[in-house]
């Protein structure tokens, strides 16, 4: 199986999610199984953060609750759609099923705002794969006993790498709205340089040093658990893409 993960302007609105799905769908078609982690649509967490500071600027266990319910609609709206144009576009009848962190039993510890994902229902989530569901699962959020948690800004990106290695994916991928990983930021910088391949080591170096692209958490967590990443475009996703590959393999 294969974890694809789509950030927030790669489900926008309902446009982009198709396109999103379209890839899904064919990853699927070639006999890749994959799971899917959705973030919340486009500048959906930033509305939600503000409606939650006009009435409090504390930590308190209603601000994740409500700042995670984002990436929850994202997992229904991108279900519906990948059934949707499976059958319009593909003439199959390929099932795609939303869960919630309960549902899919993603669970975590840390403080509220800084959770971390630490298991997850594997076996249920195995059995949907070799039934041929295709489980479309939130980012950002786990379970810390009965209370949901979030992972802080950027999060998603950790939790498809967290749930590739818990469920063993052959890849994970992020799938955003630039081509891969360039040597700085090519949105502010037109002489930007994309890497094809980059080792992980200097992913982490650039993640810490503010590149957006990928979350620090999510880089550390891929190297430590030997996770293997691709950063793709949803838009161009013809395009290569960055691989990144073990610290040392590159010449
Ligand atoms: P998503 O919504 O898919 O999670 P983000 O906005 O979090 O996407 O990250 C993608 C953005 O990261 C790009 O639009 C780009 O402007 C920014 N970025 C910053 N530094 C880099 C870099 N070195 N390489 C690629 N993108 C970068
Ligand atoms: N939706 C969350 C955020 O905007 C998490 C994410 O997209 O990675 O920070
Ligand atoms: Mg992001």
């Amino acid at each position: 199986m294969i974890v694809m993960k789509f950030g927030g302007t790669s489900v926008g609105n309902l446009e982009k999610m198709k396109h999103a799905a379209r890839i899904v769908l064919k990853e699927y078609i070639n006999g890749n199984s994959p799971l899917v982690v959705v973030s919340a649509m486009e500048k959906e967490t930033d509305r939600l953060v503000s409606l939650v500071d006009t009435l409090t600027k504390e930590n308190c266990p209603e601000r994740d609750l409500i700042i995670s319910t984002g990436e929850t609609v994202s997992t229904g709206l991108f279900a519906l759609t990948l059934n949707k144009i499976a059958k319009e576009e593909f003439s199959k009848q390929i099932q795609a099923l939303a869960l919630t962190s309960l549902q899919a039993g993603i669970e975590g510890s840390g403080p509220a705002g800084e959770g971390n994902i630490d298991s997850i229902n594997d076996t249920k989530l195995h059995a949907l794969i070799n039934e041929g569901i295709i489980p479309v699962l939130p980012g950002f959020q786990c379970l810390k006993s009965t209370q949901l948690i979030t992972l802080g800004r950027g999060g998603s990106d950790t939790s498809a790498v967290v749930i590739g290695a818990l469920l063993n994916a052959k890849r994970v991928y992020i799938y955003t709205d630039v081509d891969g990983v360039y040597n700085v930021d090519p949105r502010v910088h037109s002489d930007a340089i994309k890497y094809d391949r980059l080792e992980i080591e200097e992913l982490i170096k650039l993640t810490e040093s503010g590149a957006k692209v990928v979350h620090p958490k999510a880089a550390m967590f891929a190297k430590d658990r030997n996770v293997p990443l691709t950063i793709k475009s949803t838009f161009f996703p013809e395009n290569a893409g960055t691989e990144i590959l073990a610290s040392g393999v590159i010449q």
